[in-house]
């Protein structure tokens, strides 16, 4: 099931990405959010290409990264060995936009890096998941673009503020619930030029694991998200262009870069 966050010039609602009877793509609305209730549609379809899809979820509380989580990524950032544990790092909430948003580059930063990656949505409260219960706490499976000032990520002793800017991390284009997360293809576009192709089965980590591991530190609400890491290709952005994350069986997010100024 894809469900979307959406509005067609009212308030956001939420609702199910399917086909009509004709085989045209719409949008079966549902009551409030599915992430807290059960779906119930109310009866009203709009076609997809009438509604402005927005950030499928906006986490409560976090977003949690995971860094150098593919080999090829870790060889590309200049080698060393893969993290026997996975690498946590936090993007506040305020960093979350949806399909189509601008990538906003900030002042501060002259090296603006894409980073397509699987994000996790989680559906439920929880603290210290063991791995076979984790497909109880996820609700689904999104699209992320883990954008990072690459130039004061070496800078700063953190990642925070390289991480962490309004716009830095694009979501969508909907959560797919029903979805066997452990090999698929990921790739991403700039301006349709394919710059990252790989698969999540080369995580080093899998979502298993990080799900399992993050919540040993971070009690998980419903809506947090983990970003599950970037394969190599990373590489900078400049305004006018577009970043296309596309995942198999999800879809594709597309964002359009602008400058701040
Ligand atoms: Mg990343």
């Amino acid at each position: 099931m894809r469900i979307a966050r959406y509005t067609t010039g009212q308030d956001p609602t939420y609702g199910i990405v399917t086909e009509d009877e004709n085989g045209a793509m719409v949008i079966a609305e549902v009551q409030g959010d599915p992430l807290y209730q059960p779906i119930a549609y109310t009866g009203v379809q709009v076609p997809l290409d009438d509604a402005r899809l927005l950030a499928p979820v906006i986490p409560r509380s976090k977003v949690v990264g995971i860094g150098k989580n593919y080999a090829d990524h870790v060889a590309e950032m200049g080698g060393g060995q893969p993290p026997s544990e996975p690498l946590v790092f936090l993007k506040p909430n305020t960093s979350v936009v949806g399909p189509g948003d601008p990538i906003v580059l900030p002042r501060q930063s002259a090296n603006v890096h894409y980073e397509g990656e699987l994000a996790v949505v989680i559906g439920r409260i929880c603290k210290d998941v063991p791995r076979e219960r984790v497909p109880e706490v996820v609700f689904g499976y999104t699209c992320a673009n883990d954008v990072t000032a690459r130039d004061l990520q070496s800078s700063d002793a953190q990642w925070s503020r390289a991480k962490g800017f309004d716009t830095f991390c694009p979501l969508g284009p909907w959560i797919e619930t029903e979805l066997d997360h452990r090999d698929l293809a990921l790739s991403t576009r700039v301006d349709g030029v394919t710059v990252q192709d790989s698969r999540t089965s080369l995580l080093i980590h899998d979502v298993v694991t990080l799900v399992s591991y993050v919540s040993s530190v971070f009690t998980l609400l419903p809506g947090d998200v983990i970003l599950t890491g970037t394969p190599a290709g990373v590489g900078r952005i400049v305004a006018g262009q577009r970043v296309e994350v596309e995942i198999e069986g999800i879809g594709t997010l597309s964002n359009p870069v602008v400058s701040r100024d």
